[in-house]
């Protein structure tokens, strides 16, 4: 065969075999819209979405204490949802802040199981600490079939911040009721009940579940009235849960031989930094915000001085509420701060799971929560 026509045959073939794939997309695309097939592919993705739910929730480890991170952002932070932690312990599961977009991402983590939440407990009614309440009642009540008040504890202000939310989704509930009726949406287990409590200076028992226990104690974040750190034991594991707090000594002492300490941050020197840019760009408002929020924070050079210098014992400081938005340098700058500590330091980020197997040391840490 000549050249020319070996590359004449060849075009041919070429030609043929993107004609039949032309054909082929074609064919898929009308299969696509064809609603048996859209039937039949939705009926899949739900199956093993319900699978998944069920296999995740009984692979996670019944003998561990377990922190899930729902929410490690602030109110400068657009990439996570705000505040909120979820702790597992058998067959308990509390919840610690419920910030806004904090629910979207327990949405995200089948293993907790909403309608299985025993209590929530608030560190101060900050809005980014608050401001998913609503939706998480919701989502017990009526996703996950809550037949009894969820119970919120925290410093005496929760009881307004309770009853706020309880009148907002007053109507709500009442539509939901008539619309599903009462075997789906019982009318008993829509309100919260707030649970007040006054903190001291040291830690205190506020909740007791089998043998989980959360100590709540007062930590430094003027203005802000009864802001609270707590501490959770399940059996021989313990973390310590700072809120929003300046250094305190004496949340610092309580943390001593705890395996978590889940303490906020932020870098003092970078945060003035971006006043002053700000300031210099004319964007006064926000210089003004950078310099108010400097004193009531923790800075984490310093955090890290306090511990080493008290010899407090931990085993892993999860850096929370990180201020300014964690990026590639803030890390490093992170990273040469706590570069000698004898503990393990991560940032917290949303999925994120830590797991403590009970009768170990073991501190298990899953960056995306699986
Ligand atoms: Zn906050
Ligand atoms: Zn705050």
């Amino acid at each position: 065969m000549s050249t020319e026509n070996s590359i004449r045959l060849g075009l041919w073939v070429l030609c043929i075999t993107a004609g039949v794939a032309l054909v082929g997309c074609i064919a898929l695309l009308i299969l696509m819209f064809s609603r048996g097939v859209q039937d039949g592919l939705i009926e899949s993705a739900v199956q093993s979405q319900l699978q998944s739910v069920q296999e995740r929730r009984e692979r996670l480890d019944a003998e561990a204490l377990h922190v899930f991170v729902c929410g490690a952002g602030t109110p400068l932070n657009r990439e996570m949802a705000q505040q909120c932690l979820a702790v597992v312990a058998g067959d308990t599961t509390l919840i610690f802040d419920a910030g806004a977009r904090s629910v979207v991402r327990l949405l995200d983590m089948p293993e907790i199981d909403p309608g299985g939440i025993d209590a929530v407990f608030i560190t101060h009614t900050h809005s980014d600490h608050i401001a998913g309440l609503g939706e998480l009642n919701l989502i017990s009540w009526i996703g996950g079939g809550r037949t009894e008040p969820l119970p919120v504890y925290g410093a005496p202000d929760v009881t307004d911040v309770v009853e706020g939310f309880n009148r907002a989704y007053s109507p709500d509930g009442d539509f939901r009721t008539d619309h599903h009726g009462e075997g789906i949406a019982p009318p008993q287990g829509r309100p919260m009940r707030p649970h007040p409590f006054e903190p001291g200076i040291e830690m205190q028992p506020v909740y007791e579940s089998g043998e989980v226990s959360v100590e709540a104690m007062e930590v430094v974040h003027p203005p802000v009235r009864g802001a609270v750190g707590y501490r959770v034991r399940h059996r021989d594991r313990s973390i310590v849960i700072s809120g929003d707090t300046d250094l305190s000594e004496d949340l610092l002492k309580a943390s001593d031989g705890v395996d978590v300490l889940i303490h906020e941050g932020m870098l003092k020197d970078v945060v003035a930094l971006m006043s002053r840019i700000a300031a210099q760009e004319g964007a006064e408002r926000l210089a003004n915000i950078f310099t108010d929020i400097l004193n009531y924070h923790a800075d984490l050079a310093e955090l890290q001085d306090a511990i080493a210098e008290r010899q407090i014992d931990i085993r892993l400081l999860l850096i929370n509420h990180l201020v300014p938005q964690p990026n590639f340098i803030i890390e490093r700058r992170i990273k040469a701060i706590f570069d000698d500590a004898p503990y393990r330091v991560k940032l917290a980020r949303d999925r994120m799971r830590i797991s403590l197997p009970l009768g170990s040391a073991q501190v298990e840490v899953y960056p995306t929560g699986d």
